[in-house]
């Protein structure tokens, strides 16, 4: 079913803050721009001469094949991410003129904080493990994914000069762990290749022509660039203060896209019980996780775990996130194993030395020793037993139902953060209506979708970079195929 594209179904929730601060944000502005053209009002004004200075590739100075006032190239990108860089590297590489559209005054914005500022830019596990660690719409991605893998990922790096490591979950990350190292090597290949880069400028409309896409509409001043491949690369809705705000999927749902259902995921919960704020900023290591709706265990974990101020966060609840949206995070129980590695009976016979040898210390001092200090204070009240009462006072219920909240720590979860706190979107263009054989659209020649936009996800480790760098290459080399095989 085709969905239009409403502030409902996108989901977007208010944001009180994000992690994307003012600051991150104004640290890419530092960075050196490569190009930024100005978009005149009409071909008469002396911006104009100016845009024809500086954009010395654009073919046209007048009116172009499709009639409209403005500038050719054989392929505009929309969006200078992950994927439209991919996109265009692949189509300019194959001789097509190309440019990209970037809203931002800086390209690759949220690639620059990708893997907290370290960018993990791949996965270097099998085949069989990659398809595994993407839960949405897998199958979609084997035809890019075998023309351009993850293999291929870190060798491409590696020819740009970007050496890379692989790290714990076999993360790959550059050497220099530095996400700005990634950014600037492929802007560098850009400038190589001459791809024209517009910057602070946003695509406002995708422009077709006899069931062919024949440009794109500029944010200034209504200005035109005509092309014969348009790659839409403009991300998800996730930390729209990156740019990525869902531009891609209104002008998917122009021509008649669908939209699947769009959900923050890779995303904390928020929970039922006040005490999780008490706790904010509390990470437990090595716990086990397991979600449930009505008792049926929905997903399950072992990692890490944070508390934050609204809810609780942390890898394993991450990567719970897809499962979680499936029950639409409705009714959902999460139960904590503070103490996977002991049983039952190990931890009353351990629990009950303790007592006996120190029968006079508070419960709460015991809990001390047992848990991190936050977390052991909310125990007494959980447990209705007060924090001053002495061990040895304790009797086998009171230690039992300590056992009990030790192995099962429950939280109600109440829904999920915002998209401001999301590492991705899932939901987007619905792949049945995109050729997984080449990224162009089945109901618009000419129009490519790339990235993030997609209906297409993985969890954290690298592979949703990848399948931005996988899906931009294939949508470049299949515009590049179009526009050649069309002759130029
Ligand atoms: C905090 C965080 C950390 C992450 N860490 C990792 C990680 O370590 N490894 C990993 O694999 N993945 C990570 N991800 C996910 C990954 O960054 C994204 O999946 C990936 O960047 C998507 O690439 P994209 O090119 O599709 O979209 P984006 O990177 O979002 O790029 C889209 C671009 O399009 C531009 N744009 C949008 N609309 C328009 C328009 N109308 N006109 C012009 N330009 C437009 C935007 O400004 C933006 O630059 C992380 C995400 C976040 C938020």
């Amino acid at each position: 079913m085709k969905t239009e594209v409403t502030a409902e179904t996108a989901e977007t929730e208010v944001t009180v803050e994000t992690e994307v601060t003012a600051e991150t944000v104004e640290t890419e502005e530092t960075v050196e721009i490569v190009e930024i053209v100005e978009q005149p009002e009409t071909l008469e004004t002396p911006e104009r001469a100016k845009l024809q200075e500086l954009d010395i590739d654009a073919e046209s100075d007048g009116f172009t094949e499709s009639g409209f006032p403005g500038i050719r190239f054989d392929a505009v990108t929309v969006g200078g991410g992950a994927a439209g860089i991919f996109a265009s590297l692949a189509a300019a590489s194959r001789g097509l003129k190309v440019c990209i559209v970037e809203k931002n005054a800086s390209l690759g914005r949220k690639l620059c904080i990708t893997g907290k500022g370290r960018c993990n830019l791949t996965n270097d596990c099998d085949r069989e493990e990659f398809f595994d660690s993407i839960p949405e719409n897998p199958k979609f991605m084997y035809s890019a994914y075998s023309k351009f893998s993850n293999k291929d990922v870190i060798e491409y790096f590696e020819s740009l000069g970007v050496a890379t490591v692989t790290e714990r979950g076999k993360r790959v990350f550059p050497v220099t762990q530095n996400a700005k190292t990634v950014r600037d090597a492929l802007r560098e290949r850009l400038r190589a290749l001459g791809v024209k880069i517009y910057y602070n400028t946003a695509v406002t409309d995708i422009l077709a022509e006899d069931g062919k896409v024949c440009g794109v509409l500029l944010s200034t001043n209504s200005m035109k660039i005509s092309a014969k491949a348009v790659i839409v690369a403009t991300g998800g809705l996730s930390y729209p203060l990156t740019g990525s705000t869902g531009d891609g999927y209104k002008f998917a749902a122009k021509f008649g896209h669908g939209v699947k259902n769009l959900k923050p995921a890779l995303v904390g919960v928020k929970t039922k019980e006040t005490f999780a704020e008490r706790l904010a900023g509390l990470t437990l290591k090595n716990v086990s996780v397991s979600f449930s709706k009505c008792d049926k265990i929905i997903y399950e974990d072992f990692g890490e775990l944070l508390f934050t101020h609204t809810g609780v966060s942390g890898p394993t609840v991450l990567s719970s996130s897809f499962e979680l949206a499936k029950y639409g995070y409705k009714d959902i129980v999460l139960t904590v194993d503070l103490k996977p590695a002991l049983d039952a009976a190990t931890l009353d016979a351990r629990i009950l030395r303790e007592f006996q040898s120190s029968p006079r210390r508070s419960f709460l001092n015991f809990l001390k020793t047992m848990l991190p200090g936050s977390l052991a204070e909310v125990f007494p009240e959980l447990l209705g037993i007060k924090a001053d009462t002495r061990s040895c006072d304790i009797d086998k219920a009171g230690r039992l139902a300590t056992i009990g909240l030790l192995k099962n720590f429950r939280l109600s979860i109440t829904g999920h953060g915002p998209f401001d706190e999301a590492i991705i979107t899932i939901g987007g263009v619905d792949t049945k209506d995109i050729d997984p054989g080449t990224m162009e659209s089945k109901l618009l020649k000419g129009l490519y979708f790339a990235g993030e936009v997609l209906d297409v996800a993985g969890y954290t480790g690298g592979f949703n970079l990848t399948i931005a760098f996988s899906t931009g290459r294939l949508a470049g080399e299949s515009a590049a195929a179009r526009v050649l095989g069309d002759g130029k």
